[in-house]
């Protein structure tokens, strides 16, 4: 497989294309959003490539598990947790997802209403 098959996130994720990166792992990789929804707006991805929520197969269920954990800690570390984030993953066209790599959009620094559109 050549560079150029593999998807955004998993590009993003090894480097080849760049991205402000929010913190790293052997497994997990946080980076900002291109376009951000609210003041504090981080992407965190597993390194392995697995489309979506849907796709999730065996030890998939403790990777995601651990992507959630890591999203948390971020939001700690950015101080976010005293007014609250919200932790989004988009499963599915229909549902607003467009890059087909799971991933979970951290979003604070604002309130947010519901439900969301
Ligand atoms: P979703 O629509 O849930 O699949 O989210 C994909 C997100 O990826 C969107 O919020 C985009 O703004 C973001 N995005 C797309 N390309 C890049 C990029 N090169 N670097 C950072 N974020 C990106
Ligand atoms: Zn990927």
């Amino acid at each position: 497989m050549s560079t150029n098959d593999r998807c955004l996130f998993c590009r993003i994720a090894s480097g080849d294309i760049p991205a402000r990166k929010a913190y790293e792992d052997d497994e997990i990789y946080a980076f900002h959003d291109i376009n951000p929804q609210a003041p504090t707006h981080i992407l965190i991805i597993p390194r392995k490539h697995i489309p979506s929520l849907d796709d999730m197969e065996g030890a998939d269920v403790q990777l995601v598990g651990t992507v959630v954990a890591r999203a948390a800690q971020i939001a700690h570390d950015l101080q976010l947790t005293a007014d609250g984030y919200r932790l989004v993953a988009n499963t599915g066209a229909a549902a607003g997802q467009t890059v087909f790599h799971i991933h979970f959009h951290l979003l604070g620094g604002r309130n947010f209403g519901w439900p969301p559109g």
